[in-house]
């Protein structure tokens, strides 16, 4: 491999410092460093030279090539830390969808095991299905609770001596039936 190729708008000096958080990072940092590397040398020579424009102009060089990193590191950090929040934000909303999926898949096969019948002249209710009730015994639902609030709401039987033969208790709807005996 060698030494990683840097892309021209990420070398030292160029104005570019918008990283992007694709595993760029790693890349961008050793461009620094190698910036340094540089100006460490350059630094090196001008001493050797005992030119104070020299050293003055490496050192000043150093001085910017060390604030660069620093504030590069900074932003790395900064980016790194939003990227792994995004990820957390993102996976708690996967989760809650799949949790919402779960939940109306459930309340579909629920509401399939029943049908709409007539109960009294018109009157209507959602009856369970023979072919379903896996051991429950005969009953009727609310159809307004099932249908307007996706709730199942069992029809209760009323005392005799009320007006109507079966009451929803959630909604309150009084029904007629055409089997209870009143
Ligand atoms: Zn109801």
């Amino acid at each position: 491999m060698g030494t990683p190729s840097i892309p021209a708008r990420r070398r030292i000096g160029s104005s570019h410092t918008t990283f992007i958080y694709d595993g760029e990072i790693l890349m961008d940092a050793m461009g620094f460093i190698s910036g340094i590397t540089q100006a460490v040398s350059a630094y090196r020579a001008a001493a050797q030279t005992l030119d104070d424009a020299k050293i003055a102009a490496a050192t000043n060089e150093l001085q910017v090539q060390l604030t660069h990193l620093g504030a590069e590191v900074i932003a790395m950090q900064n980016q790194s830390l939003q990227a792994t929040e995004r990820e957390r934000a993102l996976l708690r909303e996967k989760n809650d969808l799949e949790d919402r999926i779960r939940e109306l898949e459930k309340k579909v096969s629920e509401r399939e095991r029943y049908e709409l019948v007539d109960v009294h002249k018109g009157a209507f209710a959602y009856r369970l299905k023979a072919t379903s009730a896996d051991g429950e015994p005969g009953h009727y639902v609310c159809q307004g609770c099932l249908d307007n609030k996706a709730m199942k709401v069992v029809l209760q039987r009323q005392p005799v001596t009320m007006n109507k033969d079966a009451i929803c208790p959630q909604c309150r709807t009084e029904y007629w039936f055409n089997w209870f005996t009143r």
